[in-house]
């Protein structure tokens, strides 16, 4: 919670400081909802998603008979808890061997990174844990992972800059394998701009995956850069129905403002948010608890 509180202070800073600005000394009147629903949507909750909690809070506003400002600020910590569930959500893990993650997202939202950071988690919870470089476009995202690897003190299976990624991948399966690793982490490669190449490759990727091992992959995620914004929930809707995400890493938490993001992807996808990267080191990556998320908002 309190790693949360602290990678949220940008967000609570700006966005909260102003929503609960919005709370004190008033009636609870059209200008309130109206203010209200800007800051929220100030705050990248979204319009759709910012709508919908004015019309929930319209509702209690009846049922309830509240007429001060401040008597709704409590109800809209209570609904934002709502809408964002209750379910925590680690890394879904395969209980008889080995459990293979494609990592996935356009480049520069911070996927080498949450790679580094995952493998640091697992290895520190006792699992042997494998990475295998399948962004073989860029030679800097080798270069990169294998940086992390050697941080983190866990093998990278690599090929050239240029090479199948499929091959790659197909070597990873193998090692992992060979190694009796517990965790095969996979990373991707991510140019949005040549998008049927990009989900092809992704395809061709977890095709090579599947034939290896039938349940795997057992997680897809798809990594978003929190301060994009509504860029990232767009993202997150074309790579959806994509490649088969099973749920989402937004990273930079900690450099936006704009937390409300993690509201709006909540609400509008049916993936759950996995976990939260709230700094560029090692250990600032969390897993996401979305009670102690909306808590630490308000708190
Ligand atoms: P990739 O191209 O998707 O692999 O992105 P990288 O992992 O190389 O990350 C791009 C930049 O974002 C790097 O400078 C990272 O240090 C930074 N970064 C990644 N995750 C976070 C995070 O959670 N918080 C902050 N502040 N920076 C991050």
């Amino acid at each position: 919670f309190s790693k949360f509180k602290e990678g949220l202070s940008k967000t609570r800073d700006s966005f909260m400081d102003k929503v609960e600005a919005v709370f004190t000394r008033r009636k609870i009147d059209e200008e309130f909802f109206e203010e209200l629903e800007e800051q929220l949507i100030m705050a990248d909750v979204g319009v759709q998603t910012a709508t919908i909690l004015i019309e929930q809070l319209r509702v209690e506003v009846k049922k309830r008979k509240l007429t001060d400002a401040a008597e709704l600020k409590p109800v809209l910590q209570e609904k934002l808890a709502e809408m964002m569930g209750a379910d925590m959500s680690a890394l879904t893990m395969n209980p008889d061997g080995l459990t293979v993650v494609l990592i996935v997202g356009v480049n520069g939202v911070g996927k080498t990174t949450t790679i580094g950071k995952l493998a640091h988690k697992y290895k520190s919870e006792g699992k042997k844990v494998i990475l295998a470089a399948g962004d073989t476009f860029r030679a800097g995202a080798i270069e990169q992972l294998d940086i992390w690897g050697q941080r983190v003190g866990v093998d990278v299976i690599k090929h050239q800059a240029g090479s199948d990624p499929a091959a790659v991948v197909f070597d990873g399966v193998q090692a992992a394998k060979a190694r009796k690793a517990d965790l095969l982490i996979v990373d991707t490669a991510g140019r949005l701009h040549n998008k049927t190449n990009l989900m092809d490759e992704l395809n061709k990727i977890y095709r090579v995956v599947k034939r290896e091992i039938p349940d795997a992959p057992h997680e897809v995620l798809l990594v978003l850069d929190a301060t994009t914004g509504q860029n990232a929930l767009q993202q997150a809707k074309i790579f959806g129905e994509a490649t088969g995400v099973t749920g989402l890493v937004l990273t930079k938490l900690d450099g936006t403002a704009k937390g409300g993001i993690v509201v709006a992807i909540r609400q509008q996808m049916q993936i759950p948010v996995k976990f939260v990267g709230l700094g560029e080191k090692m250990d600032d990556l969390q897993e996401f608890d979305p009670e102690a998320f909306v808590e630490a908002l308000f708190s």
